[in-house]
């Protein structure tokens, strides 16, 4: 017991402060494991911030942010979505792609406020929150925050809404846990969500703009903004961290 209390690590700190050291501030990047000098926010370093793809939003469908030429993708002309635009700070690979795992799955919410700082000069720059009344994340299921300790997209929106003069209000909730979309296929995915959320009546008459972490088919975003215009909502947006390449 007395050699645990006064075991050291190399730097001399107490050995079981060294695990929350490394939480509270990373010896090493998370993207890359460059050292600690070249931290640039988050646990993640300069180069690995100045490296991630960035979409192109001239590039992209302006209702669910699929890269292509800027028209409404296939999809969205065949099946207009009820999310009248989105804004995607940049594509679901790379670096953002690591990126974003170890913020969803690896416990690095440090992530978080840098993000959020991203989307909001994202929404600054697009206008997407312009006239808007507030940020609702979309809720991942309860079982699975419960088992991360945070929900990632109400973090993201939180962080986003301090630099904006748009607030996060709560006015979804889930309405049963589903399975992981990424384990199914596109037709699955939009079988698997439809009907899962549930918003609050204070959603009616209002501009909103949800906020989530990544969009691959869409489903998940357009199930949500169905429920809200369901219950009245004026207009419903979107602002996301990360879109795949392909709506696989
Ligand atoms: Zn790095
Ligand atoms: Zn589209």
């Amino acid at each position: 017991m007395r050699g645990a209390e006064t075991a050291t690590t190399r730097t001399g700190r107490p050995a079981f402060f060294a695990p929350l050291l490394e939480l509270l501030a990373p010896s090493r990047c998370g993207v890359c494991d460059a050292p600690r000098a070249d931290l640039g926010g988050g646990g993640v370093c300069r180069a690995c911030w100045a490296s991630l793809p960035v979409l192109d939003a001239n590039a992209a469908c302006p209702r669910c942010a699929l890269p292509g030429n800027g028209s409404p993708c296939a999809s969205c002309r065949l099946t207009p979505p009820a999310v009248t635009r989105t804004a995607a700070f940049g594509l679901y690979a790379g670096g953002l792609r690591t990126l974003h795992h170890a913020f969803k799955f690896s416990g690095w919410d440090l992530l978080a406020a840098p993000l959020g700082g991203r989307l909001a000069a994202l929404a600054l720059a697009t206008g997407i929150t312009d006239g808007a009344h507030a940020l609702v994340s979309v809720p991942s299921t309860g079982r699975r925050n419960r088992e991360r300790g945070y929900d990632p997209a109400m973090l993201l929106a939180d962080e986003t809404s301090r630099h904006l003069d748009t607030p996060r209000r709560a006015l979804l909730s889930r309405r049963r846990d589903t399975p992981p979309q990424s384990s199914l296929s596109a037709p699955g995915r939009r079988a698997n969500v439809k009907g899962a959320f549930v918003a609050s009546p204070r959603a009616r008459g209002r501009v909103l703009v949800l906020v989530d972490d990544v969009v691959t088919t869409g489903a998940t975003l357009f199930a949500a903004a169905d429920a809200l215009c369901a219950e009245g909502a004026a207009e419903v947006r979107a602002l996301v961290l990360a879109r795949t390449p392909e709506s696989a």
